[in-house]
C-alpha cells in the first residue's frame, strides 16, 4: 500500500496491483473491503480487463501534449466522496485524458468542470472547481462514483467490461446501504449499469425494465424495508452541454431534487 503522487499531493492509497481474471475474482475481491475507504483503495489495484489496463496505461504514458509534463494518475479511479453520503451520482467510466490523469472522477475535463460547478451551486461541493486529488474539495451528503473505473477507449466500456468491474459498485451501494437514499444516473448507460446491479443485489425493478429519461423518478423497494429513489439525469458530456441539450438548470434542478429525496426518504 502506497501513497499515489499525482500534481497536487499524495494522499490516495493505492493498493498493490492485482490480476483478477474475472468477474467472479472480482466480486470476491470487492467483498472483502470492509468500508468505502478500504474499497477505493482496493480498487486502485485492480487489472482484471486487458483492454483497459492498455488503454488507461498507454494514455498515462503517452499523454496529451498540453498535459505532457504531468505525471497521470493511469490507475483505475476509485470512487470520491463520503463514505454516509445520501445521494450516489453514477456516471460512466472516467475520461483517458481527465479522472485517468487526475486520480479522481469527473476531474480534468470540460465534462467535470460542468459537474462540479453544479454541485458547488447546489450545496454538495466545497468548491465550484475540482484540479486534481489533493486539492482541497470535499462533497458533503453525495458520492460519485462510476459503473466502469478505468478509461475505455472511445469512452465505451463493452458488456463484458461493465460486467466485469459491477462487483465493485455491488460492494460500495452495500457499503453505502446504511446511507443512501437515492442514486442519480448520469446517462443511459449508467441507469441501464445501476439497475442491472440493484436487481442482482434484490432490489425489485420493474418489468420491462424502465428506460433512461432526463428527470426520470424510479422508486425501488428491497425487500429488507429499504427504498431508493433513481433519477435519470443527460450525462455531462460536452456532445449534452455544448448542445444545450443539458443545460446548468437542468443539472441544480436533478441535484436539487435529490436533496429533497435524500431528506425526505425514509430508511
Ligand atoms: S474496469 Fe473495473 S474491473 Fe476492469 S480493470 Fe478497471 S477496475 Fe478492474
Amino acid at each position: 500500500m502506497s501513497g499515489e503522487a499525482v500534481p497536487g499531493g499524495p494522499v490516495l492509497e493505492t493498493a498493490p496491483p492485482y490480476a483478477a481474471p474475472d468477474e467472479a475474482a472480482v466480486r470476491v475481491t470487492a467483498a472483502a473491503a470492509a468500508s468505502i475507504p478500504d474499497l477505493d483503495r482496493l480498487i486502485t489495484g485492480c487489472r482484471a480487463c486487458p483492454r483497459l489496463v492498455a488503454w488507461r496505461e498507454e494514455a498515462a504514458a503517452v499523454k496529451r501534449f498540453a498535459y505532457r509534463n504531468e505525471t497521470y494518475w493511469g490507475l483505475p479511479v476509485p470512487g470520491f466522496g463520503p463514505a454516509d453520503a445520501g445521494v450516489l451520482i453514477v456516471g460512466l467510466a472516467p475520461a483517458a485524458h481527465g479522472g485517468n490523469r487526475t486520480g479522481r472522477m469527473f476531474t480534468g475535463d470540460r465534462s467535470g468542470d460542468v459537474l462540479f460547478a453544479a454541485l458547488h451551486r447546489t450545496g454538495y461541493a466545497s468548491q465550484a472547481i475540482s484540479e486534481r486529488i489533493g486539492d482541497g474539495l470535499t462533497l458533503t451528503g453525495l458520492r460519485i462514483t462510476a459503473p466502469v473505473h478505468c478509461a475505455p477507449p472511445a469512452n465505451k466500456p463493452t458488456t463484458q467490461e461493465l460486467r466485469t468491474c459491477a462487483g465493485y459498485l455491488d460492494r460500495e451501494l452495500e457499503l453505502l446501504a446504511p446511507t443512501v437514499r437515492v442514486a442519480i444516473t448520469l446517462g443511459a448507460i449508467g441507469w441501464a449499469a445501476l439497475l442491472r446491479v440493484l436487481g442482482d443485489a434484490g432490489w425489485t425493478i420493474p418489468r420491462p425494465r424502465p428506460v433512461f429519461r432526463h428527470a426520470a423518478e424510479l422508486v425501488l423497494p428491497h425487500p429488507d424495508g429499504r427504498r431508493l429513489t433513481v433519477l435519470g439525469c443527460y450525462h455531462v458530456s460536452q456532445q449534452n452541454t455544448f448542445t444545450g441539450r443539458l443545460t446548468p438548470a437542468m443539472l441544480d434542478e436533478v441535484l436539487v431534487r435529490s436533496r429533497e429525496l435524500a431528506m425526505n426518504t425514509e430508511a
